[in-house]
């Protein structure tokens, strides 16, 4: 079975964005999260949030979730500071000495060769590589993913980004499978029902992306050519 890992970032001293009127990231994204794990418990999917409250899981205590489990995904949840309300944009890791190399889709590539090609300032971390980029054994499908999701959401969220966005998202490096962060904006709102309005479409399209993403298995043609 699936098991979906929801992220609601931050949490404990760490508010995330804050909003005019106070409005927390953290708050929002623990109500989107909980929205979210209802619809994919509808579809009979495992879900696990890695905050159930208002705590502050480090990076590696989020990444612990998933890396011992073998059929799993990692959804991060964030709120951006500003930008359009009412927009979203979905995350892939990118790893910044792999600009050039991350053009050839190469899947299943050892980890291992990017290590020798390192800089200097790399290598100082050769002892923590494995751990530290974990992520680099799920490229490709968190990048399939990312853009599954982000398909789904552009449909119910309009004026969105058609495609997702590689970038160096901290949480997502030390992840052993597929894994992605969802932006929504924005929590520079003085009515909060402008988010509340975002959560369960949100969710709804989480749901509908989960269900056909197949990370094991040959996927079906993901839209737009994406590989
Ligand atoms: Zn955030």
């Amino acid at each position: 079975m699936l098991t979906v890992v929801l992220d609601p970032a931050h949490g404990g001293a760490d508010f995330g964005a804050r909003g005019p009127t106070g409005l927390a990231e953290s708050d929002v994204v623990l109500d989107f999260a909980r929205a979210a794990r209802i619809a994919l418990e509808a579809q009979r999917l495992r879900v696990l949030l890695t905050r159930e409250g208002n705590q502050d899981p480090t990076f590696d205590a989020r990444s612990t979730m998933i890396n011992g489990l073998t059929n799993a995904i990692f959804i991060s949840l964030h709120v951006s500071s500003s930008g359009p309300v009412g927009t979203v944009r979905t995350y892939y890791y990118l790893f910044p000495t792999n600009v050039t190399p991350a053009v050839n889709p190469a899947v299943g590539a050892p980890p291992q060769t990017a290590t020798p090609q390192t800089s200097g300032a790399q290598l100082t971390r050769a002892s923590l590589i494995q751990w530290d980029q974990a992520q680099r054994s799920s490229v490709d499908s968190s990048r399939q993913l990312a853009f599954l999701v982000q398909t789904v959401l552009v449909q119910r969220f309009k004026g969105s980004p058609d495609a997702p966005i590689a970038a160096p998202v901290r949480q997502l490096r030390t992840i052993k499978g597929p894994a992605i962060a969802i932006e929504l904006s924005s929590i520079d709102v003085t009515d909060a029902k402008r988010l509340d309005q975002m959560a369960q479409p949100l969710a709804e399209a989480i749901g509908r992306a989960v269900a056909e993403f197949h990370p094991l298995s040959a996927a079906p043609t993901t839209p737009s050519g994406a590989h």
